[in-house]
């Protein structure tokens, strides 16, 4: 029976616009600071910034954007993108992030099924847009972002700054559903079409205050945030909206993303909380190996590290060399996407090598988000640490379905996604993430996890990356290859990195071959393209 009593809470909508409105009223000092394509620093403070945010809303209303519209964004992590993330759906529109990593013809896919009408692109971006944005009939304007020594704008296209220019700072947000849509990101999938992911007000709310609780991210006043996650790759993790909400200082590295650059603004800007997805922070950390002593990173909180597995070794090596602490997180596109989070409860704190296993899981679910795996016939598996199975999940920041309803059969009937990460769950709730479903190595009817081989080779000083794959074999179906990419001016055998796998696997784990390459195949996000490597190197056992 539902218990109605007299007093009650205000219906108050979960809406963006609410942190326009609060930063500009309790953090106008805080700060905006852009590494710029030309490589100088734009600063701006919140004050300024939210002026400019509420004359962008003013454009973007006498552009003709309608709510709902979508406005895609082809742009690197700058203080304008992220005017874009705060006006587009403080208006009521829908941002839409293109992932500027794309082949065209697969961002014309997207840009079409989104049916973007409006498209503000950086100016070094250009000729990317040139390649697909006649293939896209819904694009009315193109806005262009541009500073000194980038490419001119061509006279078909609008200048953002111009645009901005005329427009008054005042303007009064309209009131929100919180379930309208604010964003709209597509999925960096490697088989099949891209699938749109839609945000609504309220499911960004939610996250961004769980980003920012204490055991999660713990974003604050006091901080500096770095998002060196690409703004186009699920909303740069909610750290633009995390930082606006709790008034941090902001630095973008624009497109400037080498080692050496992120580095510079780390220690330059007194950076506290970056992010990003590994490979970042292992070139990261072979500079910092390279070039003991040069950088101080007193700072840095945490670096917070997802998109794909974070190796022990890393994690290690910055916490043992560096003094810099790792927090390792799990999420999808489909997830807003903050999952998991690898946190050392205290009952499990003290002993080293423990606290390193559990840093390297994917942790356990934040708030409000519930975790279980399942077999391949949708039985419900044991959380023992060693069942193998799909992992699931639900929540208020968790799809429900995909944009035009594709894909449903990634949603059960019980309303839970299916991650297609394969992971074991141990009685304490940490995932452990073994394979990606469609990269799972299937011997002889036994499940391999590339992951925990990948990590172990990683672990050998010589190796710079690790990717483990499935090969063909006329015997057990399928059997692991793994292709390494050595540090520069290492060297290590084959027999070498046999021998140190050696005595942590099962023999029937250990790789049938080694392949050594120049580089790992990525997808747009940064993660390994093991289809490509078996692509190149997957019949190379059969016949032996
Ligand atoms: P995306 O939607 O592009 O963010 O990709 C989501 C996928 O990235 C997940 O389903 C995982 O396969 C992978 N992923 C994300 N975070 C991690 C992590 N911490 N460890 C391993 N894989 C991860």
């Amino acid at each position: 029976m539902l218990a109605t009593l007299p007093g009650r809470m205000m219906d108050y909508p979960l809406t963006l616009t609410h942190l326009v409105e609060r930063a500009a009223r309790f953090f106008p000092k805080s700060e905006v600071v852009s590494r710029q394509a030309n490589r100088a620093l734009n600063r701006v403070s919140y004050a300024e910034l939210m002026k400019r945010v509420r004359k962008l809303a003013n454009a973007l209303v006498a552009m003709g954007v309608k709510p709902g519209d979508r406005v895609a964004t082809l742009a690197w992590n700058h203080h304008r993108h992220l005017e874009l993330y705060l006006a587009v759906p403080a208006i009521g529109a829908v941002i839409h992030t293109l992932n500027l990593r794309l082949h065209p013809t697969e961002i014309a896919y997207i840009a079409r099924h989104a049916e973007d009408k409006w498209v503000f692109a950086d100016a070094t971006l250009l000729p990317l847009l040139d390649k697909f944005r006649h293939e896209v009939p819904w694009i009315r304007k193109v806005v262009v972002m541009r500073d000194e020594g980038d490419p001119a704008v061509p006279p078909e296209d609008a200048e953002y700054e111009a645009l901005l220019e005329p427009c008054s700072d005042a303007f009064e947000f309209p009131r929100l559903d919180e379930n309208a849509a604010s964003m709209i990101c597509y999925t960096s999938g490697t088989t099949g079409n891209p699938k749109g992911v839609v945000y609504s007000h309220r499911s960004m709310v939610m996250h961004t205050i769980v980003a920012c609780m204490a055991d999660s991210l713990a974003v604050g006043e006091r901080d500096v945030v770095l998002p060196v996650v690409p703004m186009f790759h699920a909303a740069a993790w909610g750290l633009p909206y995390a930082a606006v909400m709790a008034g941090s200082n902001l630095v973008f590295p624009g497109p400037h993303l080498d080692a050496k650059s992120i580095l510079e603004l780390m220690q330059d800007e007194k950076v506290t909380i970056a992010a990003g997805v590994p490979t970042i922070w292992l070139g990261i950390l072979a500079m910092l190996d390279a070039e003991q002593g040069k950088w101080n990173l007193g700072h840095v909180r945490t670096t917070v590290i997802g998109g794909a597995a974070a190796p022990p070794s890393m994690i290690q090596g910055f916490a043992e060399r560096h003094g810099v602490v790792i927090t390792h997180a799990w999420g999808m596109t489909e997830t807003n996407p903050l999952g998991t989070l690898a946190r050392v409860k205290s009952s499990l704190a003290g002993d080293p090598a423990q606290e390193l296993r559990i840093r390297s899981t994917q942790g356990y679910a934040v708030p409000f988000v519930e975790q279980r795996h399942a077999d391949e016939a949708g039985k419900i598996l044991p959380w023992d640490g060693e069942t193998m199975g799909e992992l699931e999940v639900r929540g208020p920041f968790v799809a429900k379905a995909y944009f035009s309803d594709e894909g449903s059969d990634r949603f059960t009937a019980d309303g839970w996604f299916k991650t297609g990460d394969v992971v074991t769950i141990d009685a304490e709730g940490y995932v452990r993430i073994t394979d990606r479903s469609k990269d799972v190595i299937k011997s002889g009817g036994e499940w391999i996890s590339s992951v925990q081989l990948e990590n172990a080779l990683m672990s050998h000083p010589a190796v710079l990356e690790s990717a483990v794959f499935a090969g063909r074999h006329e015997k057990w179906d399928e059997r692991p290859i793994a292709a390494i990419v050595l540090k520069p001016g290492q060297s290590a055998s084959e027999e070498e990195l046999r021998t140190h796998l050696e005595g942590h696997f099962a023999k029937f784990w250990m790789p049938d071959a080694f392949v050594f390459v120049q580089q790992i195949p990525r997808t747009s996000t940064g993660k390994f393209l093991k289809s490509k490597l078996r692509a190149s190197f997957g019949e190379m056992l059969i016949g032996k």
